[in-house]
């Protein structure tokens, strides 16, 4: 994972806007999703989920919470660290 040499060593790890600071609220934001949810319809009429094949066809757009800065330079790094 490659770092900013101009970033401080114990802040490798983390994502921070550059605008404001922030480092703990970020939005994800999708464009052109199909939402597609199968769901199965038991005996008694009620529904179960089973599975989810939403499709993004669009932009996933990262942005910070706090000032919307457009942070999406820093998604793949998101998507590695996200549990
Ligand atoms: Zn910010």
């Amino acid at each position: 994972m490659a770092c900013d040499p101009k970033t401080p060593r114990k802040n490798c790890m983390r994502i921070t806007c550059p605008g404001c600071g922030n480092d703990s609220d970020f939005i994800e934001v999708a464009d052109n999703v199909i939402l597609t949810t199968r769901y199965v319809q038991n005996e008694d009429g009620s529904f179960s989920q089973d599975g989810d094949e939403s499709q993004i066809l669009g932009e996933i757009k990262f942005y910070c919470a706090e000032c919307n800065a457009d942070l999406t330079s820093a998604h793949n790094r998101f998507l590695e660290m996200l549990f």
